[in-house]
């Protein structure tokens, strides 16, 4: 399965940065520390050899010559302890005091670099950082005047400060594993956790591409995989929701065709079986016929309207006339109000205009003064009226009519697919259920609104409020 190799791959991928900067951390943490104290030690050693040195070689200034006698009195002077190896030179490098009791160096000549480079007038420091020891060494001259004299040389052998540093690493290298076993646990329960979550969305998406549209996904918590899960489930309840309006739709649209499709097999049987059939009936079938295909065509008319009703661009708006429009409706369905013996009152005010979309506004104006003349009662009206709300920006257009009304608990529906109040009525008034769904589906697109009001038995009044069209360009400056 992809999906599951994705998170695997997603969270090793984050594991293993994880990993890289922790080694890179604890690297860092086992380097630098030790360094500094080893830099430390170093400068300090530095600082004490070569100042013992010099007092030493202060001391011994005041001499004309060096002999063991003199050094031995001004390292009494001194006190320098006996930790630390000294020796003083002739100007040839020749010694001629060394404090060390056994293997001494008196009277030998020394060839160390140190003391060469002190005899050139240099003072010299060294040192070095062994398996177990500091070894440092320091060497100045010893001046009289601008004559050299010779020079002293202290050499330090410290392994205490060795062991310091030693037990320094130890201790940093033992914090940085406990630090890593620390990262580890935390890098494996983030693992398992994040792998939990992600198994969690991803099954809940799985399911839903499986068509099963009741499936949710619970993630606790606020991050971004919970967020992830909380949008999902947004997204499948819309889903849900047009999954469910669309078999609804199918199943009403299938049963609706299949009503006067079933009336036309039905008369068509009825002329072929029938023997010696007049051509008087045969007319009479064949008109009941004619009758059910228009009506089935009105039907497919409607549905292709809904389909094309999803795709209407959004910047199709224009300036419409209300007047001329309700004329012209007025005009066209005159032949029905006259059948069912209804007056059209068009009270709308000569050059009022909306802002909307022609063919959307003549879809909606149309249904609605159709539906005023077919659920009207004989000797009944229809009235236009047409006003401009007080600020100027909206248009509310009124249909009312004298006609059979409706109960209050039918209105939440009528707008509804297919829904009507009474079917038989509808069915012989030529109706498809679908003209109401169709005003108010242009309307939601368009950004226009309906409102109802009816009393049962004595009439309906639509009340389309529409966007008016901008006054001329005279009213700006
Ligand atoms: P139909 O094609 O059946 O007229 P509509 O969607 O236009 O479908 O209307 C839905 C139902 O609402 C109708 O069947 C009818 O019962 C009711 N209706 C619509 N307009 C009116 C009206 N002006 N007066 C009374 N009932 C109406």
């Amino acid at each position: 399965m992809p999906a599951t190799r994705l998170t695997k791959g997603l969270r090793f991928r984050i594991a293993l940065v994880m990993t890289v900067m922790l080694a890179a951390l604890l690297g860092v943490l086992n380097f630098y520390p030790a360094q500094a104290v080893r830099r430390l030690i170093i400068n300090s050693k530095e600082a004490d050899l070569l100042e013992r040195a010099r007092t030493l070689a202060t001391e011994l200034e005041g001499f004309a010559t060096l002999n063991q006698e003199n050094i031995n009195v001004s390292m009494q002077v001194l006190d320098l302890g006996e930790d630390q190896r000294i020796l003083v030179t002739d100007n040839f490098g020749s010694v001629i005091y060394d404090n060390a009791k056994a293997s001494t160096l008196a009277g030998r000549y020394t060839l160390l670099p140190e003391i060469v480079s002190a005899l050139s007038g240099n003072d010299v420091f060294h040192c070095r950082y062994g398996e177990e020891a500091f070894v440092s060494s320091a060497a100045v001259p010893v001046m009289n005047g601008r004559a050299t004299l010779g020079s002293v040389y202290i050499y330090d052998y410290d392994t205490a400060q060795a062991d310091f540093l030693r037990s320094t690493q130890r201790n940093i290298f033992q914090i940085s594993m406990l630090l890593a076993v620390i990262g580890f646990v935390i890098l494996v329960a983030f693992m398992v956790y994040f792998g939990k979550r992600t198994t969690m969305l991803i099954d809940g998406i799985r399911d839903m591409s499986a068509g099963n549209y009741d499936s949710r996904i619970q993630i606790s918590g606020q991050d971004e995989l919970a967020e992830v899960a909380y949008e999902f489930n947004l997204l499948a309840d819309r889903l849900q929701k047009t999954e469910e309006v669309r078999r609804e739709f199918v199943s009403n649209a299938s049963h609706e065709l299949k009503t006067p499709l079933a009336s036309i097999k039905l008369l068509s049987d009825s002329i072929l079986q029938t023997e010696g059939i007049s051509k008087e009936s045969v007319a009479e079938f064949l008109q009941d016929i004619n009758e059910e295909i228009d009506r089935l065509t009105r039907i497919t008319e409607r549905l292709l309207q809904l389909t094309k009703l999803d795709h209407v661009p959004p910047s199709a708006a224009e300036d419409c006339d209300l007047n001329t429009l309700v004329e012209k409706i007025g005009e066209l369905l005159r032949e029905n109000a006259f059948q069912a013996q209804v007056t059209l009152e068009d009270q709308v005010p000569q050059g009022l205009k909306v802002h909307f979309d022609k063919d959307g506004l003549y879809q909606v104006v149309f249904n609605l003064m159709e539906n005023a003349i077919k659920y009207n009662r004989p000797g009944g009206k229809v009235t236009i009226q047409a006003q401009k709300q007080e600020n100027g920006e909206l248009v509310h257009l009124q249909i009312q009519d004298t006609g059979i009304g409706m109960a209050p608990e039918e209105l939440p529906h009528i707008f509804e697919r297919f829904y009507r109040v009474d079917k038989a009525r509808s069915r012989e008034r030529g109706g498809t259920g679908l003209g109401l769904a169709i005003v108010s589906d242009w309307l939601q697109v368009l950004g226009g609104k309906i409102q109802v009001e009816s009393v049962l038995g004595q009439g309906t009044t639509f009340t389309v409020t529409l966007p008016a069209a901008r006054p001329p360009e005279e009213d700006s400056l």
